[in-house]
């Protein structure tokens, strides 16, 4: 939508036949994103390519950037793709990472994990929102837990009381100009992103630390388009950084009502080599994600998000609306960050309050 509102025709490959982004598409392609006579089609067919979807798997962009710009490269995403050599890339880039250990063999689960307990287990490759992860407290857990996620690597982790989680979208050109938007404080339910707040509540050193080590990330990877890291904040103050996501993020759609500049937009910008946008905040802005849970109740009743002025909301036209599913985002801009997670949260609860009642009428 973004690079259709610049003048661009857009083609999506989707395997879905009711996917959101091929509904807007001028074209959709509905096929696997491995599949030669799709990708062939794509690259006849496109300039430039980019993924909105971190598991798009890196040999399908190795073959298109033999045809066309990509960006992201299948290189840089083939790092955050791999938690393990996501690991080993952070650490060499001189950030600091929660204590884990690679688990290749049930047979890792040995003396040395014991230190790592109470822990989470994740799977090196095509986690998300949670999932392809297991919380362990015991030696025998985590060797289950190992065999229940299929016997894949994994990386285990200690489980960490966190102070809080913040991230840092960041964009950098095709010559190496790098931009970021303001931090955000990211609140999680059960894995998955609930609530970022704008700016994030924390000290301006820590702000400066998180967005330095965003700009790093993405220089070291010689990275092209938008990507974000995640950053763990102990207790002590200290920042781990927790992941990358090498595309626009979840935690960076208030950009679109709340940024000169939205994520979506500059990754188009990238893509079509020209300069990048401003990253300038409007003013503090709360989003709150809409997961499938809410339709309990049927249609949820938008009227308590939208009756307000300020409040802005997005529904990304999924056909159906299964628990923990990303169904669309509402953001509130506010004069304070305060105002705006005040009434973010008072929505938020009339929203839950709603499907709760639709629980109990089912039951
Ligand atoms: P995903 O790819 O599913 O986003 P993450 O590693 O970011 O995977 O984990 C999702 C969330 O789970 C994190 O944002 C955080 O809230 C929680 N989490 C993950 N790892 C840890 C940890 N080591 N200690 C405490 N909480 C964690
Ligand atoms: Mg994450």
């Amino acid at each position: 939508m973004a690079a259709q509102s610049m003048g661009y025709r857009v083609v999506v490959l989707d395997p879905g036949s009711d996917s959101p982004a091929g509904s807007v598409a001028d074209e959709h392609i509905a096929a696997d994103y491995v599949d030669p006579v799709a990708l062939e089609q794509l690259a006849a067919r496109c300039a430039a390519a980019t993924t909105e979807f971190e598991n798009v798997p890196a040999e399908a962009l190795r073959f298109l950037a033999r045809h066309c710009v990509v960006s992201p490269a299948a290189q840089s995403v083939a790092v955050a793709q791999d938690r393990i050599a996501e690991k080993a890339f952070l650490v060499g880039s001189g950030l600091e990472v929660a204590p884990f250990k690679a688990i290749h063999r049930v047979e890792d689960v040995d003396a040395g994990a014991a230190a790592l307990l109470p822990g989470i287990l994740k799977r090196s490759r095509l986690g998300y929102d949670g999932k392809g992860q297991a919380r362990v407290q015991t030696l025998e857990e985590a060797r289950a837990g190992f065999v229940k996620l299929g016997a894949e690597a994994c990386v285990l982790e200690r489980l960490l009381s966190l102070e809080l989680e913040l991230s840092v979208v960041v964009a950098r050109g095709f010559d190496g100009e790098v931009v970021t938007w303001p931090v955000a404080e990211n609140q999680h339910a059960h894995g998955i992103l609930d609530v970022s707040i704008v700016p994030a509540r924390v000290s301006a050193t820590l702000l400066e630390q998180a967005r330095a080590a965003a700009v790093t990330v993405a220089s070291r990877l010689d990275y092209r388009g938008v990507l974000c890291v995640e950053f763990f904040v102990l207790r002590d103050g200290r920042l781990l950084a927790n992941e990358i996501a090498p595309r626009p993020h979840n935690s960076g759609h208030y950009t679109i009502d709340a940024c000169v500049t939205s994520q979506f937009e500059q990754q188009a910008r990238v893509l079509c080599g020209l300069p990048l946008g401003a990253t300038d905040l409007h003013g503090p802005a709360v989003m709150v994600n809409l997961l499938g849970d809410l339709w309990a109740n049927g249609e949820p009743p938008w009227q308590q998000v939208l009756r307000h002025p300020r409040a802005k909301l997005h529904l990304y036209g999924k056909a159906e609306a299964r628990p923990g599913r990303k169904m669309g985002h509402y953001t509130v801009l506010g004069d304070s960050v305060q105002a705006a997670l005040g009434l973010a949260l008072e929505i938020k609860s009339l929203l839950l309050s709603n499907a709760q009642a639709g629980i109990l009428k089912t039951a």
